[in-house]
């Protein structure tokens, strides 16, 4: 029987690369997103052209009423949940803090933390042994923004992403003796279209000469060290982090 995984914000850069990859290593794929229908119509299109089984299902993981119907659509496609990537997650536009919102920090924390917290909180129901599932793992987009702070572009994100750190280490520490491990990947600078979305298209090629390995990025290369820590390859590895930055 396949693992049944289920990856947030699964239509587009980083999401949708550990989709990829995860159909290859067999995984069947319950595919989240938002608003990019078209794409993540594509995906999955591929994917089940591929021969892989997956579905999709389009939440606001800052909903609780719309996650708690994604996973019951998990588990009436496929009667059980191994593993949960906690993906989905949002930019605003460079900013410094002195001109930023309380509103824009509360969508900000409100996808990012929330919408992860409630995604996790729905997957410790089903996977730990405590409620007679199998255990599993969970997998979040921590960030190396929560290490740099994000100064005068993303400070609110910066923070988020500290907090998606913390609920890693602790839930980590709440759930090890129910078959659950929970760990992070922490990207540094990545093509994908989040950066457009916050105003800069080209950010990633006017930072790369500060990564010590002087390029950007490619969401496989994440995709890679996610689908590690879903593995069994990592089977005594929880409450950790695998920055993806090319050192920086
Ligand atoms: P991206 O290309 O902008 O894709 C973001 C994905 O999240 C999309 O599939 C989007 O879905 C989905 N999403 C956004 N808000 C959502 C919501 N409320 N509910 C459900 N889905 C939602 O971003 P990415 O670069 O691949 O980033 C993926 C993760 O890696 C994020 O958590 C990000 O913070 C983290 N990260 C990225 C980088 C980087 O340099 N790219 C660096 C560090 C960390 P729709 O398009 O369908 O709305």
């Amino acid at each position: 029987m396949s693992k049944v995984l289920l990856i947030t914000g699964a239509s587009r850069g980083i999401g949708a690369e550990t989709a990829r990859l995860a159909a290859a290593r067999g995984y069947s794929l319950c595919l989240n997103y938002q608003h990019s229908e078209a794409a993540a119509n594509e995906l999955l299109e591929s994917l089940t052209d591929g021969g892989h089984r997956a579905i999709l299902f389009q939440a606001n993981v800052a909903e609780e009423s719309e996650v708690a119907a994604m996973y019951r659509a998990i588990d009436s496609e496929f009667g059980r949940l191994d593993g949960l990537v906690n993906n989905a997650g949002i930019l605003e536009q460079q900013s410094d803090l002195v001109e930023m919102t309380p509103d824009r920090w509360r969508r900000v924390l409100d996808i990012n933390v929330v919408g992860s917290f409630l995604c996790a909180r729905e997957a410790v129901r089903r996977m730990s042994t405590r409620s007679g599932g199998d255990g599993g793992a969970i997998v979040n987009l921590s960030s190396r923004a929560a290490d740099i702070g994000g100064a005068h572009e993303y400070v609110d994100y910066a923070a988020s992403k500290g907090a998606i750190d913390a609920m890693t280490i602790g839930l980590a520490k709440e759930v090890g003796d129910q078959g659950i491990r929970v760990n992070a990947v922490k990207p540094g600078l990545i093509y994908t279209d989040i950066h457009a979305a916050a105003g800069e298209a080209g950010r990633v090629d006017r930072l790369k000469s500060a990564v010590p390995m002087q390029r950007g990025g490619y969401p496989a290369e994440v995709a890679e060290a996610i689908l590690w820590l879903l593995s069994e390859a990592s089977a005594y590895t929880t409450g950790s982090f695998i920055d993806v930055s090319g050192g920086r």
